[in-house]
Order: C-alpha cells, then structure tokens, then sequence
C-alpha cells in the first residue's frame, strides 16, 4: 500500500483527497499525523508555484510522496485578485466574513462580475520527480450571500450552470464541478499512468 502525506490540515480537502484515491492502493495520511514540521511559507505567485513549493518541502521533509494544494479566486474586473492572496485578502489569514465583504466593496458599480475558483495541485516524490494538475471553475460574484454548505466565498460564487450559489450545492455536485474536484480527477488519471 502507498502512502501519500496530504499538506494540509483542511478536514473537507482530506476528505475529498481520500476519496478521490480510495479505489486506488493508496492511503492519504495528512501531514500532522506523520511529522512535526513547521508550515512553509507561500511566496509563490501563482497558485502552482505554491503548490510545488508547499509539496516538494514536505515530500523532501518526510521522505514520502506529498500532495499539496493551492486554490483561490480570480476576479476578471479586479485584474485577477484576490488570487493567492485568497484566504488573506481583507488582511488576517481565513478569515471568510471580512474577505467577503472586501470583495463585494471592491465590486461596488463593477458591472463584469465575472469570476474563477482555481485549483493548483502537485504531487512530489521524495526523488523530486513530480506530477501537476491544474483546473478551473467559472461563475458570477453576486452581492447577497445565499447557502450554508462550502466554504469561502462560496455563498457569493453564483454557478450559472446550476443556477445557484456554490453554497447551495451539495457536496458530491461541488466535487464534480468544482476547481478542486477537476484538478483531483485530472491528477488521478496521471498517477494511474
Ligand atoms: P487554500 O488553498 O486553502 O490556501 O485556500 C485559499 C482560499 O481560497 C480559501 O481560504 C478561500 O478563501 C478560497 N477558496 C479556495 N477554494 C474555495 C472553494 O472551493 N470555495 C470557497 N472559497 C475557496
């Protein structure tokens, strides 16, 4: 059985990490439950830069493979912010109420509301050998947050294809749709050869 340490502490991302390898011989173990080792910092500039940095300094920490990812959203009328400063756009790190309401501030008389979620994702061997995906998903910020379910900004990120917010989805819907989910599904498929 091969194990795959899982950078990052996020219970839902775990969860869909296990899952997505379940039928594989493939266990995910998040990072915690192996080691003790200090977060490294994100200063990459874009959403896959950090995902390699994040995993190749903890695949070459613990000598087993890592996968870590990086995701945010990329708003078209703010030239693509919050982007990787996603979780820490209104200032202090994950917090999703003062993000929001920066966000909807600064699209305040912006007609285009376009908008992405992007998932970067890298699996990194401890012989440096790597494997990458990335994808996105599309939708439209609206000014009123609508459903409990997600997380983020996901009572904000209209889906025109379903006709609802991210946060009214369920959560198998937001898998298959989801910036996470494809980049997960296109990652599978890699390591399956
Ligand atoms: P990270 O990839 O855990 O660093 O997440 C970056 C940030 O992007 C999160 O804190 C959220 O603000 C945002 N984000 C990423 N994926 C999603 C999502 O699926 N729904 C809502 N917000 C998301």
């Amino acid at each position: 059985m091969e194990r795959i340490v899982l950078a990052t502490g996020n219970k839902g991302k775990i969860r869909e990490f296990e899952r997505a390898f379940s039928h594989m011989n493939i266990t995910c173990v998040p990072v915690k439950e192996v080691a003790t080792v200090p977060e490294p910092e994100e200063t990459g500039i874009t959403f896959m830069e950090n995902a390699i940095l994040k995993a190749k300094y903890y695949s070459e920490k613990i000598g087993l493979p890592c996968l870590a990812d990086d995701s945010g959203l990329t708003v078209d009328a703010l030239e693509g912010e919050p982007g990787v400063y996603s979780a820490r756009y209104a200032g202090s790190h994950g917090d999703d109420e003062a993000n929001n309401q920066k966000l909807i501030r600064e699209l305040q008389g912006k007609a285009n509301r376009t908008a992405h979620y992007v998932c970067a994702l890298a699996l990194v061997y401890p012989d440096g050998s790597s494997l990458t995906s990335e994808a996105s998903c599309d939708g439209e910020i609206q000014d009123t947050p609508i459903g409990t379910n997600g997380f983020g900004y996901d009572p904000y990120f209209y889906v025109p294809q379903f006709g609802k917010t991210m946060a009214e989805l369920d959560i198998d819907t937001k898998e298959s749709i989801s910036h996470r989910g494809k980049a997960l599904q296109q990652l599978v498929a890699k390591v399956n050869g």
